[in-house]
């Protein structure tokens, strides 16, 4: 008998008619000789909802409270699918992420799964039992509830897969896969057959909500398929997999945007050995996740060092900026949080050269100017004015013609 983990997003659970639909897809599931594995989020839009909550009556809540607050969210959902599915006739039992040990550290609201002891699981599946995991939560080593990062569901659903063997794991969710870019952003977007683990994790990791970044490094590690889907039709979705040979004839697959980060220049710094070093280790202590960096060549035996960081951790980030540049005699700081970034992915791009001069010729063409530049194998992101984010993703969409990759192309058969 295989063992399926299957997850449903806010919007699949959001009311009482979804959450029976989701019930039915579980049963059909286990009707066909499976044991299931459910994972569920928080109903529509409650994260949110609580999160404006926590900001309504304190401007700097406590991380702990926050998770203690919004991991609340999914422990509504889990036991709602479980009557739910007990409605139709079926035996379920619910589990917040404590209760089926999934230990993490202790960085509240992006906490890291350490650990998960699938004891109670195993138990409760062995017994004919349909088992609900709360989504996006888990304990720390002294039961204090953590919460794993916005999307965090999608991380517990392939951890769960992963410790637990799963055949596969399935994602539903409110769109039908995983386009070349975000179908509500380009509605020319074409769905894709097949995806790989890389370039998932750095359209996710670029800001591509369909999956939480985290999730793929864990689906990568252990092998395990995912199938991101709708909840609301049969559709074939997207396979997650390792790469085939074939997918390299795609150059690009995707392109996503993201106005999540702030930009902070350091100027002025004296030119000598070890500036950086100071300067990253400062933001590492605060826990601050640096993502481009960039430095000029010195001028006069000064430089210039400019960073993002996410925009929640920008406040921070600014702070130790300030200090450092005390500490360094670095002439001054600046951020702009109004800047958005544009990223193209592909594996593709490892045998093909002209990607980056295709991207930033459709950025010229339309007089949008680039303000940093990045790349990995796979990769090219630039940095631009937050104002054009949209307009510049569907440009770049257009310009790799993505929106005329024919579908048979996307099927790579193994
Ligand atoms: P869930 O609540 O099911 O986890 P999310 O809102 O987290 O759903 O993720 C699904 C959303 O991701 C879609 O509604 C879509 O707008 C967005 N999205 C962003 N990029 C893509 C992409 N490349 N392909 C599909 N969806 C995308
Ligand atoms: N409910 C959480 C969020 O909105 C986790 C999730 O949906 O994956 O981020
Ligand atoms: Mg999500």
């Amino acid at each position: 008998m295989g063992l399926i983990v299957q997850k449903f997003g806010g919007t699949s659970v959001a009311d009482a008619e979804r959450i029976m639909a989701a019930a039915q897809r579980v049963v059909k599931t286990y009707q066909a000789g499976n044991k299931v594995v459910v994972v569920v989020s928080a109903r529509g839009q409650t994260t949110d909802e609580l999160i404006d909550l926590a900001y309504e009556v304190s401007d700097n809540p406590s991380t702990r409270e926050l998770d203690m607050l919004l991991s609340t969210g999914e422990q509504v959902s889990i036991a709602l699918v479980a009557m739910a599915i007990h409605a139709l006739g079926y035996p379920a039992i619910s589990f917040t992420g404590g209760q089926v040990g999934i230990i993490t550290d202790s960085y509240h609201t992006k906490a890291r799964i350490k650990n998960i002891s699938t004891r109670r699981i195993t138990e409760e599946l062995n017994k004919g039992t349909i088992v609900i995991v709360a989504g996006f939560q888990g304990v720390d080593a002294d039961y204090n509830i953590t919460t794993l990062g916005r999307g965090g569901s999608d991380t517990t659903a392939v951890a769960l897969a992963a410790i637990m063997k799963a055949e596969r794991c399935d994602i539903f969710t409110d769109v039908n896969g995983i386009y070349t870019a975000d179908p509500r952003l380009v509605p020319e977007a074409r769905k894709l057959s097949r995806i790989s683990y890389d370039e998932i994790l750095e359209l996710a990791s670029m800001g591509a909500q369909v999956m939480q970044s985290r999730s793929i490094e864990f689906a990568k590690k252990y092998d395990v398929p995912i199938h991101v889907r709708s909840s609301f039709s049969d559709t074939e979705g997207t396979l997650i997999c390792k790469e085939g040979k074939e997918m390299e004839d795609i150059v690009v697959s995707g392109v996503t945007v993201t106005k999540d980060e702030a930009k902070i220049t350091i100027r002025g710094i004296p030119d000598r050995p070890g500036q950086a070093a100071i300067i990253f280790h400062e933001l590492a202590k605060k826990n601050v996740n640096v993502d481009m960096i960039i430095q000029n060549t010195s001028a006069n035996n000064l430089a210039d060092v400019t960073f993002t960081v996410s925009k929640k951790d920008a406040k921070e980030a600014l702070k130790t900026a300030e200090k450092i540049k005390e500490e360094i005699g670095a002439r001054e700081v600046n951020s702009d949080s109004k800047i958005a970034k544009l990223s193209v992915v592909g594996i593709g791009m490892r045998g093909h050269c002209g990607v980056a001069e295709k991207m930033f010729s459709a950025l010229a063409e339309e007089k949008i100017n680039i303000q940093m530049i990045s790349t990995s194998e796979i990769k090219i992101s630039c940095v631009i004015d937050e104002s054009h984010a949209e307009r510049a993703l569907r440009v770049v969409h257009h310009a790799f013609q993505l929106d005329k990759i024919p579908s048979a192309n996307l099927v790579t058969h193994h």
